[in-house]
């Protein structure tokens, strides 16, 4: 299987000319009855809207039995898309026949089978066979495999053809391209995402994505590196072409508290206040868009900073579930997944350190910070007046990202 983020799919060449894309999902269909049709429906508008941005005609879509077969022409095209569907786990340029009829599957598989299986090559017919009553799938599967002149090695053959009977139609695939997995995006209410525009966070709000909720981005902004905020700005490009079927937004707020008031030894504690003002911040906006929770990129001990004290005293500023996918994963699989996603290359650019909105950057930040002294100064520094200039600062920036 080949990473999710691709420019183009390479495509076999027997398999560039079909009729469309057929899809698979797997976690929906454990789902009630109930859930199930409203989380296929959503799956279906998310997959139309992702053709729909990318100026990809189709011309059907049909859905039923854990599939969604899309026809469509420029399937290449439409595959770099529809990869990026929350809820399907793979995807296959597929020709689609309108009948099930035995001969007529057997006389399309004669016709063509030289294209999909090369000379030399051997092969497996694997079959499905739904709501069809005229063969059961074994005896599908030697009837075709009888009409192709090649070696059948069921074991490990080189291709395997796919044979699936439904209904009234029959798709028939080989090429198969996994999908992301998860729930459809849309089906999970949404959260606040904080996001930096480094490795970490993009990743944590997609895997908040792949459970099937929408993300509102916030960036905290010094103003001190433009090229810090454009970074932010072109992960969250990235991040927008997951997000199909949902409309993203896109937040910045520039101001916080005075840290020239912060005496020399609590300089340490700059760190935990502008996480404790981020939470702070996107609870407020958590709370006008009606999100249910916040995302981080954080994990344990990765930096000095992130220790399970400090999560602690960070947390007690947040109304809400603060929520932290990556705690599980080292930072080898957290890469890997930021390189299937498309942001790692944008992620690792060089810029200026910012730290979120302070003009500082702590560089031995405090381990074990002590709620009582965090909000000690948090008093001193007027931490109600510095909430209310950082929500006068927020500013909707979504525009700057669907351009
Ligand atoms: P990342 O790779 O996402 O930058 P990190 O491992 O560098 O994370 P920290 O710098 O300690 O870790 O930041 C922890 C988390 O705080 C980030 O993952 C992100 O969720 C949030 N965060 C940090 N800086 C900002 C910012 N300027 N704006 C919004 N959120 C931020
Ligand atoms: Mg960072």
């Amino acid at each position: 299987m080949s990473p999710l983020y691709l420019e183009t799919i390479e495509l076999k060449e027997a398999w560039k000319h079909v009729d469309g894309i057929l899809a698979s999902y797997d976690e929906i269909i454990l789902k009630s009855h109930a859930v199930r049709r409203k989380f296929e429906k959503k799956l279906v508008e998310n997959m139309k809207s992702a053709l729909k941005s990318a100026e990809i005609p189709y011309k059907k879509v049909i859905r039923g039995g854990g599939r969604v077969f899309v026809q469509l022409e420029n399937v290449g095209l439409a595959l770099t898309s529809l990869r990026r569907i929350f809820g399907l786990s793979w995807l296959a340029p597929t020709h689609r026949l309108e009948t099930t009829k035995l001969e007529d599957i057997l006389r399309f598989c004669k016709e063509n089978y030289e294209k999909w299986i090369p000379e030399g090559k051997t092969f497996a017919v694997r079959t499905k066979r739904v709501g069809v009553k005229e063969y059961n799938s074994l005896e599908l599967a030697r009837q075709v495999g009888k009409v192709i002149d090649r070696e059948v090695n069921l074991k490990s053959p080189d291709i395997e053809l796919f044979v699936e009977a439904r209904g009234s139609e029959t798709y028939i695939y080989s090429q198969k391209f996994n999908g992301p997995g998860g729930l459809p995006l849309g089906t999970q209410g949404s959260v606040v995402a904080l996001i930096s525009g480094g490795i970490d966070s993009p990743v944590a709000a997609w895997m908040l994505m792949k459970r099937g909720a929408t993300i509102i981005a916030l960036y905290a902004h010094s103003g001190i590196s433009r090229d810090s905020f454009m970074r932010f700005i072109d992960v969250m490009k990235v991040l927008k072409d997951w997000h199909a079927g949902e409309q993203i937004r896109v937040f910045v707020y520039r101001e916080s508290y005075d840290v020239s008031l912060l005496k020399p030894d609590e300089i340490k504690y700059a760190y935990i206040l502008e996480r404790r003002m981020m939470l702070r911040v996107a609870n407020a906006l958590a709370e006008r868009l009606g999100a249910k929770a916040i995302v981080t990129g954080e994990d344990l001990g990765q930096v000095s900073s992130q220790t399970l004290d400090n999560i602690a005293t960070i947390d007690e500023a947040s109304r809400l579930p603060v929520l932290r996918p990556l705690i599980g994963m080292n930072k080898l699989e957290i890469v890997e997944l930021a390189k299937e996603i498309g942001t790692y290359e944008i992620s690792i650019k060089r810029v200026p350190p910012e730290c979120g909105t302070l003009p500082i950057c702590v560089k031995k930040p405090a381990t074990k910070a002590k709620i009582e002294k965090i909000k000690e100064i948090e008093r001193r520094l007027g931490v109600e007046k510095a909430l209310e200039r950082a929500l006068l600062s927020l500013e909707d920036v979504t525009k700057f990202v669907l351009r």
